[in-house]
């Protein structure tokens, strides 16, 4: 994939998480690894739903500024998982309705959030840790994430919203797309008995 092609993915895959509700107003950033090394970013400030080719932020991955508007200042998270994960090519990070509310509940299994009641989670992502809550753009987001990273494809951050990666940009947004759809069953399952997976049955969708 070409630069230009990577550029018009990332704004069109945006466009298209506002478009369907995962990302109101200014919330939320995205990014992608290119093949030579180098980030592209959604920058401070901007809506996901109206962003150009050309405003991207383009940085080293050591988080020197190259070109395009002025990054987010959650980008240092992105950083962090990109250096601590050699299979992370992309990010996506929203504060979607579901993610956001489920990141809020006290008594959240640090280790794990959701308790799979569906094989996909498990299959696409198995455990989702729970970063504490810090102020948005705090160093310790990063750090967190970061030694965290080699081991998981998603994670909460308690009180602000999800992260996902992925090897690419489709995969970390499907696997956010996922988290948000079994977050909403959360909620609607609240007041049932939820019949969830045996150890066995985890076990057989982690081989
Ligand atoms: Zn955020």
């Amino acid at each position: 994939m070409t630069e230009q092609q990577a550029r018009q993915q990332l704004i069109d895959i945006a466009s298209s998480l506002f478009q369907r509700g995962y990302a109101t107003g200014s919330a939320g950033n995205m990014s992608l690894l290119l093949d030579d090394n180098t980030i592209l970013a959604t920058p401070t400030g901007s809506c996901l739903g109206r962003l150009q080719p050309n405003d991207l932020s383009k940085l080293t991955l050591s988080g020197e500024f190259i070109s395009g508007k002025k990054p987010s200042k959650e980008v240092k998270f992105h950083l962090g998982l990109y250096n601590n994960n050699p299979k992370c090519k992309a990010v996506v990070h929203l504060h979607s309705l579901y993610l956001t509310a489920l990141s809020c509940l006290q008594d959240l299994n640090h280790q794990n959030a959701i308790k799979p009641f569906t094989p996909y989670v498990v299959m696409r992502m198995g455990n989702v840790p729970v970063i504490p809550y810090y102020k948005p753009g705090d160093i310790r987001i990063a750090t967190d994430l970061a030694s965290l990273a080699l081991n998981h494809q998603a994670f909460l951050l308690a009180n602000h919203g999800a992260v996902t990666i992925g090897e690419n940009l489709e995969e970390a947004t499907n696997n956010y797309e996922e988290l948000e759809e079994t977050a909403k069953l959360i909620f609607i399952l609240k007041d049932q008995k939820i019949n969830y997976l045996t150890e066995d049955e985890i076990n057989e969708l982690r081989k």
